[in-house]
Parts: structure tokens; C-alpha cells; sequence
């Protein structure tokens, strides 16, 4: 059973304030020469510095992606950022329009504490280093995504085994920095499938460099099609390698794809990102404009309502409200990254006064005597750190990084960018392919001709609204009912944490109690009802057995929103599938569904579809916003691989084609 576990390195600290590994038996850095040995031996000879002057200097910069193995301290990360910042900042460098992004991979991450004191050794990038121990990842195993200078640099690191994590992602690399512990100190980490996924991740004139010139790591580059050179190494070491690949003979899309080519999320011929409409306002829309917006792309959001988050995302209070399972599965793994990463959002919110999030922690107690054993093998498993979950009294288990969100002010503040336009009273009518763009329709209040506009790039983010979308897939999703309920409160209640069992609630806001939230299937009434209320009641009583529930029905008041939900559980967060071409293309999958190609299909070019959350997408809308707008720019993807395709708009498709329907 795999853990989320992952274990500190076993550190000693020299004289000079150098962390010594005692697992490998090295220092991380030089004391005396640190800085230049990652300048020449990484930033030199990757050279860096003449090809981000030529990016600085071009009419279309694109975005670079560096790679390390061993992110260590984060140093070879820290002088890159800063090499890019100085170029970046340079008179008419077109450099600050596009993304620097950074993947390193990690076994035996530091925590924020010994990062802190290890980086105090380097004054002269404190001005970056603070802002990577603030929002350096809690200590869990997977990949993270750590957004720095607003947006300008995008860290993804993946802590665990190097080569399970660049076998999980999906990346264009420019340059490797393979750094790690000499092959003769960390023989394990040197190893076949890890020179497999860098020859798989590379492109032609990708480059590489590294600090040894040992004849394993040598060899094991030219099985990776680089070529490969030996340099004069740094300071006393006589020799380092560095290389350039050669020849790639598959795409990006069919490197990814692997043999499962239906899955593919990339553009094939992708066309220029200037403008994008999302339609739909709520966490999902707001969230992937907001990512599109910090990339500098100018975003028109279309709501059929006056302001945003007027459906299921408008309730006064949600809760960070993650069910993680006792089983590593991609939808677990895409909940548990989804969660950490809108954790670490909300914490570096700029809340402006407004409380829009309070991190209280979440005691999710057992419905039954089976979940209460279900709690109990969950952290008798030691399968999450305990600063993600741990046991509570009587059965329950705690959540420290939960809390409550008021999702409107959320979305108010995502929406307030410069490159966000919102466009309230704007139903949208109809959606059409022409030769190079997406005509889009909209009905607009008070106006009696409808708007028509053309777009390269669409994203719908309707949840259950789905005439439009319905035209382009059809997906299974269902709208459920949900009723909270909200009572005005005549005495202090002394809750300071989320409680959850068979209902909700969260800590009072303005001498107001909200809690919830009724279930109904088959239902689409949009009346608040004294039954709903009640049966609310019920599900306080359990949580609060002090509190005096008894004929509040009548004083409650309440609001009623349709979650968007489908039959697996997991979103659908991807690129819009032409479901004809689909079946045509992969109709072996009939015959034979282990049946692999890397023959690429396109999907609907440019079309985009972000929903389903359910009740979750506080947790999970920040992160698949992000991912979306990763997608459009073609950039390394914030989700493993097998969580990619855990949300993908065609799985459904195929799931069928298999099973020869
Ligand atoms: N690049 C780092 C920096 O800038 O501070 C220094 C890296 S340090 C010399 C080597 C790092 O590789 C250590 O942090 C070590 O834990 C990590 N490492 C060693 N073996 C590994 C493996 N198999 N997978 C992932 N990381 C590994």
C-alpha cells in the first residue's frame, strides 16, 4: 500500500551552517563556492543566459521549462529565478510575458523550518527564497504546484522517487539540471527508467547538464538520444557532462499519450492565445479566468446572472471539505493535491479586509459503527501525514487544514483583474464552429438583438445548464438539490471548527449559524421548504446535542443550489472531445480494450469544459482552473498523468467503446 508519507532527510549541520545528508553522506551546497559552482555547472552550461536574451528579444516569447532531479534547497531553483528575473527586467525584455516553469523532483524533501535555516546562507537571494519558504508545499507525497513572482515563475515539485515522478507528468523540457548525489553515493536514483522518462519528456535541442561525468550517467544519456559531452568540471572536479538531444521521433501529444492516444489534451497545431471566453461564473469559471488572467491572457466571462457565484457557488458559507479514501486512486490522488493546493490559495489570499476564509480545521465524525471502522483503519493505514488528518475523540477524525470559505467573496475577488472582463446578463444562446474561431451567442438583458462574438478559445464552466453544451458533449452529469439553512443566533455559540457527520456546520458568522445541506435527487424545485429546514435541524442536533434545534423551522431562513455532480465522482476538466471522430478513430478499443495507438486525435479545437465538482469544488476548482489555462498555453500540467485522465471529457466515451457499447 502505497503512503503519502515522505520522510525528511536525516540532517547535520556543519560549523558553517552547510546541511550535510546523512542517508547520502554529502553536502547540499559549498559553503564558500555554492552559488558559483550552480551558476557555471546549471546556468552556464544550459546556457541560459544567451537563450533567455533570445526569448527576452523575440516577437513570440514562449515559455521555457527547466527540470532537476534532487530540488535539495532549493538553490539551482533560486539562481535560475533569479537569472530570469534580471533578464526579465532588462529594457524591452519581452521576457516578463511569458512563464519560467521549474520541476524538480525530491525524495527527502526538507520541511519549511530546516529550508528556512539552510537558505540563510545566501543573503543575496533572500528576496526569493522568502517567498519559496512561505509557500513551500506541506511535506506529502505527489506533485505540487507553487505559484511565485504573480505568476511569472510556476514551480511543480513532485516529491517522492525521481523517476515516479517525471514517469507521472507531463512536460516540454528546454533544459535538465540533473543534479542528486553522485551516482557512486546514490547508485538507486541513476537508473534506466529515470533516463527513459528524460528522453521521453525531451524535444529536439533540448540540452542538459551535470556536475558528474561518471560513465553511467554518460551512457544512460545517449540512450536518450542526447549528445553527449564532457566539459571541464567545476572548481577541483576535472570533468562534468553536458548534451544536446538530437532527434525526437514522436510528438509532445503522442509522448504523453503513451499508447493511449484517446486521451490526448493537447493542441496539435495550436493557434494564438488572445483572447478567451469562459461562460459561467461561478468557482470553476472564476477560478480558470482568474489562472488564464495571471498569465496575461485578457478573458471575457460570460454569467446569466447580474454578479458571479449566483448558483451552487453562492452560499454564505462552504467548508474545505475533502473525503479522502483509505485507497491511493487517481481520483484520491486529484482530491488531495486539489486540497492542498486551494489550502495553500486561500492562505496567501489578499483578503482586503473581507473575511473570505478562516482556517479552523474540520472534526468529520462517523455517520455509522461501519465509518467509525472506516476511520479507524484510515489512520491506523498511517496512509496521510497527520498535518493532513488524524484521529479525534470519539471515532471522528481532524482535518487542521480545513475551514470555512465564503465562496461569493471568493469569486468577487478572483474576478477583481485588470485582464478579467465580466459580463453579467449574458445567457449564453448558441455556440458554433466557423473556419478558425467559435461564434458565440448571447442573450443579453435588456437588449433585444443577440450579441455575437468570435473567439479562438472557449471554456464552459455551465455545470448544469446544458443545452448549449449538450450540442458539443453529451456528459453524464446530474443536478441534486441542496438546501442549507441559516438561523440568526440570540446567545454566543462557542463552535470555532467546522463539524460534519451526516450534515454540516461552520463557525457563526455575524451572529448567523449556517449549516446543512439536504440531498435531493430527482428534484428540481426551486423552493426552500420548512421540510428541508427540518430535516436540517435534525442533522444539527446531532452536531450540536446542546443546542436548542427544537421548532426552528419556522425561523430559518434558507437558499436552495443544484451541485453539479457525475456518476464516477470525478470532474470533467479538459478539451471537449468530437465524439464521432472518437468512436471512429479508436473503435478497436471494441475488440480489444487493452488495444493501444499513439495515433493523436484532435478534439474540438480550442473548446475547453471545466465542471461536476459537486459539493467540492471549493477543493477542487482552484487547482482545474489552473489546469485549463496550463492546457491552452501549452505549458507543464499541474496534475500527474493518471489524474488527467481520471477527469477527462472523453473517458466516458471510451469507458463505452471498451465495453463494446
Ligand atoms: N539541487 C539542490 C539544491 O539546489 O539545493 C541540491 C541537490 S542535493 C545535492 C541532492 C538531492 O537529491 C537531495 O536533496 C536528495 O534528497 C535528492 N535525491 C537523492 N536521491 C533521490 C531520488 N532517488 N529521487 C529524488 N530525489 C533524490
Amino acid at each position: 500500500m502505497k503512503s503519502y508519507k515522505i520522510e525528511a532527510p536525516q540532517l547535520s549541520w556543519g560549523a558553517d551552517g552547510v546541511p550535510r545528508s546523512n542517508q547520502f553522506d554529502d553536502i547540499y551546497f559549498d559553503q564558500k563556492s555554492g552559488l558559483e559552482e550552480t551558476h557555471y555547472v546549471f546556468l552556464e552550461n544550459n546556457q541560459l543566459q544567451e537563450r533567455w536574451q533570445a526569448l527576452a528579444s523575440s516577437d513570440t516569447p514562449n515559455s521555457f521549462t527547466i527540470a532537476e532531479t534532487g530540488f535539495g534547497t532549493g538553490l539551482n531553483f533560486l539562481c535560475a529565478w533569479q537569472l530570469w528575473q534580471e533578464i526579465s527586467q532588462q529594457n524591452d525584455s519581452k521576457l516578463a510575458q511569458c512563464r519560467l516553469h521549474f520541476i524538480s523532483v525530491e525524495k527527502y524533501p526538507l520541511t519549511q523550518e530546516t529550508l528556512k535555516e539552510a537558505l540563510k546562507m545566501w543573503p543575496s537571494l533572500s528576496h526569493l527564497s522568502d517567498e519559496l519558504i512561505t509557500k513551500y508545499p506541506l511535506l506529502c507525497q505527489g506533485l505540487h504546484r507553487i505559484e511565485l513572482d504573480q505568476g511569472r515563475i510556476q514551480l511543480s515539485l513532485y516529491f517522492g522517487e525521481a523517476a515516479d515522478g517525471f514517469t507521472s507528468m507531463n512536460a516540454n523540457v528546454d533544459a535538465w539540471f540533473l543534479d542528486g548525489f553522485a551516482p557512486s553515493k546514490n547508485p538507486d536514483m541513476w537508473n534506466e527508467d529515470l533516463f527513459k522518462q528524460i528522453n521521453r519528456l525531451s524535444q529536439v535541442s533540448t540540452t542538459f547538464s551535470t556536475f558528474t561525468a561518471a560513465g553511467i550517467v554518460r551512457r544512460g544519456l545517449q540512450s536518450a538520444g542526447f549528445e553527449v559531452q564532457k566539459v571541464k568540471g567545476f572548481g577541483h572536479k576535472r570533468e562534468m557532462a553536458i548534451g544536446i538531444k538530437k532527434e525526437q521521433a514522436l510528438s509532445f501529444s503522442q509522448r504523453q499519450a503513451e499508447g493511449q492516444a484517446w486521451y490526448t489534451n493537447r493542441q496539435q497545431t495550436p493557434s494564438q492565445v488572445d483572447k478567451v471566453l469562459v461562460i459561467g461564473a461561478g468557482l470553476a469559471g472564476c477560478h480558470t479566468a482568474r489562472a488564464l488572467a495571471n498569465k496575461g491572457i485578457k478573458v471575457d466571462l460570460w454569467d446569466s446572472h447580474q454578479t458571479v457565484a449566483e448558483e451552487a457557488s453562492g452560499n454564505a458559507q462552504g467548508m474545505l471539505y475533502p473525503k479522502l479514501a483509505s485507497q491511493d486512486t487517481s481520483v484520491n490522488r486529484f482530491y488531495l493535491s486539489s486540497y492542498l493546493f486551494a489550502n495553500r490559495q486561500l492562505n496567501q489570499l489578499d483578503q482586503k479586509g473581507a473575511i473570505i476564509w478562516q482556517q479552523t480545521g474540520l472534526e468529520q465524525r462517523p455517520t455509522s459503527q461501519n465509518e467509525a471502522t472506516k476511520f479507524a483503519k484510515l489512520i491506523a493505514q498511517d496512509l496521510y501525514p497527520n498535518t493532513v488528518v488524524k484521529a479525534a475523540d470519539n471515532h471522528a477524525i481532524f482535518l487542521p487544514l480545513s475551514g470555512w470559505v465564503c465562496p461569493k467573496k471568493w469569486c468577487q475577488s478572483l474576478v477583481d483583474h485588470s485582464n478579467i472582463q465580466f459580463h453579467g446578463h449574458h445567457t449564453l444562446n448558441t455556440l458554433k464552429r466557423t473556419e478558425n474561431t467559435w461564434e458565440a451567442s448571447a442573450k443579453v438583458k435588456g437588449e433585444s438583438e443577440l450579441k455575437v462574438q468570435h473567439y479562438r478559445y472557449v471554456v464552459l464552466c455551465t455545470a448544469n445548464h446544458k443545452a448549449v453544451s449538450d450540442q458539443w458533449v453529451n456528459l453524464p452529469t446530474k443536478a441534486i438539490r441542496g438546501q442549507v439553512s441559516a438561523l440568526t443566533l440570540t446567545e454566543p455559540l462557542a463552535l470555532n471548527q467546522v463539524l460534519c457527520q451526516t450534515g454540516y456546520v461552520s463557525p457563526p458568522i455575524e451572529n448567523t449559524l449556517n449549516f446543512g445541506s439536504s440531498y435531493g435527487l430527482n428534484d428540481l424545485s426551486t423552493d426552500v421548504t420548512l421540510e428541508d429546514h427540518k430535516s436540517n435541524l435534525n442533522k444539527l442536533a446531532e452536531l450540536l446535542p446542546d443546542f436548542d434545534c427544537l421548532d426552528k423551522e419556522n425561523v430559518c431562513t434558507g437558499r436552495v443550489s443544484f451541485r453539479c455532480t457525475v456518476t464516477d465522482y470525478a470532474p470533467i476538466v479538459g478539451p471537449v472531445p468530437d465524439k464521432e471522430k472518437l468512436v471512429n478513430r479508436y473503435k478497436m478499443l471494441g475488440k480489444n480494450a487493452k488495444w493501444r495507438t499513439d495515433d493523436i486525435m484532435e478534439s474540438h479545437p480550442g473548446l475547453y469544459i471545466n465542471l461536476g465538482h459537486g459539493s467540492r469544488g471549493l477543493i477542487s476548482t482552484p487547482l482545474s482552473g489552473e489546469y485549463l489555462a496550463n492546457l491552452i498555453l501549452q505549458e507543464t500540467s499541474v496534475y500527474e498523468r493518471s489524474i488527467e485522465n481520471a477527469i477527462h471529457p472523453a473517458r466516458f466515451i471510451i469507458r463505452a467503446l471498451k465495453k463494446g457499447l
